[in-house]
């Protein structure tokens, strides 16, 4: 491995100027905006106007698909260059939708730039870049356990020209946003195959027949804007078109989606975890006990230092897997992308628990930010796959540098 290169380069620094301005003109303004339209309309999964008019300003002041790398469809930045911006962005919860790099579109943009055929990139990954619709993606299965992907069980059934769906997914997130129009599922289209083969992913419309969105699922109790879905397929049709790649590619194409978002998702919770930790620190100087001030307590302070610490090992960890991701590939860094996505969640939860106890009981209120980061960034911990299937890779790797015959 060569030396570990973080330098910015002079289009990223452009770009992370930007990006600053707009947050602080329009972005962290509008958030209280963004709560009150919500709650105006008297439906938790409506869209504020004042999103809309936050996406035409990012779009005019070309911070629009940061996150895309490939040239001929966004900027073109790497993960590295990436990185800083999406930590940028996850210090707001409106600002990843603001800029159009919101999970799960993103990885489904990915998906349709590298498997998608021209008649899929001009039907959906088009307007997906656009902001005018978007998407889900649903593999998790109420009835498997699905950390095992291979469990995943939902039919694709080939029929003449189309393929029939059936089955039921869960905690297909998105799918209750109201632009939400279309669905990347993974299902099993031959039960015979070798394991890694029984899966593939096809492109099911929103509106198709027999596709019903049975609930929605609150996470620690929160309804979230745009919805995790319990999902029932009863012969859902689709043309034979609308499959990705080949049968048999799902799990070559989970693997391609993976690797950048989940670089995406820890850089974001760095930023939730940066804000939180600031909070801390305003509050603990602004609040007096027993004739001190929380920050002049040798417990605060020891959790401001711990927070920054631990902060700055996750983002310094964090970058390093961006860069290995853009100079040997995302197989290679296949053991750092598994230990971030361990240690990032674990250490923003333990920052945004020691800023809730500096609040007191605001602290566990809607009045500040952290209860709501507290329970998305927990979802993290499961969602892209739960910490101990990631530990499971790191382990598994380490072990066979041993005993190249390893197997569990
Ligand atoms: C807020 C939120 C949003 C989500 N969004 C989406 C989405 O958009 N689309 C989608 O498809 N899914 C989504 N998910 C689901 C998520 O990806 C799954 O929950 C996750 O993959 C785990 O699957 P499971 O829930 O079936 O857990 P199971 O597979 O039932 O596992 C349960 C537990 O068993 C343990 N475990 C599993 N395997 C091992 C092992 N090998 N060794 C040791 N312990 C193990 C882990 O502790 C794990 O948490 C979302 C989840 C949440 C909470």
């Amino acid at each position: 491995m060569g030396c570990v290169q973080f330098e910015a380069s002079p289009r990223a620094e452009e770009y992370r100027e930007k990006l600053l301005r707009f947050m602080d003109e329009r972005v962290y303004p509008s958030e209280a905006v963004y709560d009150e339209q919500l709650e105006a309309s008297g439906d938790a999964h409506s869209q504020p106007a004042v999103m809309e008019a936050l996406k035409t300003e990012a779009k005019e002041r070309g911070l629009w698909n940061l996150f895309h790398p490939h040239g001929e469809w966004g900027p073109g930045l790497s993960n590295l260059e990436y990185a800083p911006l999406a930590e940028i962005l996850g210090r707001s919860p409106i600002a990843s939708e603001a800029c159009n790099c919101s999970a799960p579109d993103t990885g489904n943009m990915e998906v349709l730039t590298l498997f998608g055929t021209p008649e899929q990139q001009d039907r959906w990954l088009r307007p997906l870049l656009d902001g005018t619709i978007r998407s889900s993606f649903a593999m998790t299965e109420p009835d498997v356990g699905s950390s095992d992907a291979s469990n995943i069980s939902l039919s694709i059934a080939r029929d003449g020209d189309e393929y029939v769906l059936n089955g039921r997914k869960w905690w297909t997130t998105n799918i209750f946003h109201p632009h939400c129009e279309v669905l990347i599922v993974m299902g099993k289209t031959d039960a015979c195959a070798a394991p890694h083969r029984q899966q593939s992913q096809i492109i099911v419309p929103r509106d198709t027949p027999g596709l019903t969105v049975v609930r929605a699922l609150t996470v620690f109790g929160y309804m979230d804007q745009e919805g995790h879905g319990e999902l029932r397929f009863d012969n859902v049709r689709v043309p034979a078109a609308n499959l990705i790649a080949a049968e048999g590619d799902g799990f070559a194409i989970s693997q391609a989606r993976l690797g950048p978002g989940r670089i995406h998702h820890c850089m974001r919770m760095i930023g939730v975890a940066e804000r939180a930790l600031e909070a801390m620190c305003q509050r603990a100087l602004s609040r007096t006990t027993f004739g001190k001030r929380l920050a002049e307590r040798a417990n605060i302070q020891d959790w401001i230092a711990e927070s920054r610490i631990e902060l700055e090992m996750a983002r310094l960890l964090t970058m390093k897997t961006a860069w290995l991701m853009d100079t040997v590939g995302n197989k290679a860094a296949a053991v750092e992308i598994s230990a971030i996505k361990v240690a990032v969640p674990n250490t923003a939860l333990r920052v945004l628990d020691r800023a809730i106890q500096v609040h007191g009981a605001a602290g566990m209120s809607a009045d500040f930010p952290m209860a709501a980061a507290y329970a998305s960034v927990r979802a993290l911990r499961f969602a892209d796959g739960p910490d101990e299937v990631h530990k499971l890779t790191i382990a598994r790797r380490k072990l066979r540098r041993h005993d190249p015959e390893f197997r569990t």
